[in-house]
């Protein structure tokens, strides 16, 4: 078992007291099961679970989405390998990473900016969710990253949907969108696994705040472009309330407030306490990974 970086382990003592750092800790277990999203717009959800099953798998359904599936006892690469991955039909993702889609009030014909899209993830699941209906800008600074994001994109069935290979700190501020997702890059404090081989990466002080100085960039940015009215879902797969409640403070301070999270998710998703009211902070377990979603809406006027 790696041992976990000292500075995330005072961090999680800091934020949430002794008792819940141990339980947060315990829940870096190695390894979580398999989970992925059926993709409406490539088959029927009915038929992928059938070809699922076909295939020897045994998907299991999630009460708070019902695109989503947990396989157990799955491996990754096996379901790469199956034609109907190929086909788009299922999207492989934790199921931390499928809330903040679901926070977005989507309706036909808006126009919505995921501001750091690679793979692409959170901005298929937005394509599907909308059944298509929905013109995405999906924004990605790494260019190899984009490509990646590009061919997920097209794989998913995701038509209305074009990419800007850019910083999305530098878009232009005469942007106008009906609602922005900001997944921010972050620490992955929620997604360290002391199982593993690989040891968890180096977490220090000067690059949690230069990641936080980033985060709040790209949440000024977020802001600006939003059209009066509309709504800002802010997510990180880190724990820690440096890079969300923190950042998300900021939002508030510029006069957004927070939407409610919907009581199908509170009451399903384990969850570590909050001093904001109306966000989730994810609990990581042997099911979930450690992650963070806000939706904030901006004033009218
Ligand atoms: N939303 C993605 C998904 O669901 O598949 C995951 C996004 S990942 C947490 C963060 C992404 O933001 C990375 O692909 C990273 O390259 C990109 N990124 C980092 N800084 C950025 C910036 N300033 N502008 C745009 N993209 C950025």
């Amino acid at each position: 078992m790696n041992p976990i970086p000292p500075y995330l382990r005072d961090a999680l003592v800091r934020d949430y007291g002794e008792t819940l750092a141990a339980e947060i800790t315990a829940g870096f277990v190695s390894r979580r099961p398999v989970t992925l999203r059926l993709n409406p717009l490539r088959g029927d959800p009915a038929e992928t679970d059938a070809l699922l099953r076909a295939a020897g798998l045994d998907p299991q359904p999630v009460s708070w989405y019902p695109d989503a599936r947990i396989l157990p006892d799955a491996d990754e690469k096996a379901v790469e390998a199956l034609p109907l991955y190929a086909q788009g039909r299922v999207y492989l993702q934790s199921l931390s990473a499928m809330l903040p889609p679901l926070l977005m009030p989507l309706k036909p014909g808006m126009s919505v900016l995921d501001m750091c899209a690679a793979p692409g993830g959170k901005s298929t699941q937005l394509a599907a969710l909308s059944g298509g209906q929905i013109d995405l800008t999906c924004c990605e600074r790494d260019p190899l990253r984009a490509e990646r994001l590009r061919h997920n994109l097209q794989v998913q069935g995701a038509r209305r949907a074009v990419v800007m290979n850019t910083d999305a700190r530098q878009l232009d501020p005469m942007f106008r969108f009906d609602a922005v997702l900001l997944d921010a890059p972050c620490t992955g404090s929620g997604t360290v696994l002391l199982g593993e081989g690989i040891p968890p990466r180096r977490m220090e002080p000067a690059w949690v705040q230069k990641t936080v100085k980033t985060q709040k960039a790209l949440m000024r940015k977020a802001i600006a472009v939003l059209k009066p009215g509309g709504t800002l879902v802010y997510a990180t797969c880190s724990v820690l309330r440096e890079e969300n409640e923190a950042v998300v403070q900021t939002a508030l301070d510029a006069g957004l407030t927070p939407e409610p999270i919907p009581e199908v998710l509170r009451s399903a998703i384990p969850a570590l306490p909050t001093a904001l009211p109306e966000v989730l902070c994810v609990r990581p377990t042997s099911l979930y990974e450690g992650f963070f979603a806000a939706c904030l809406r901006k004033p009218l006027s």
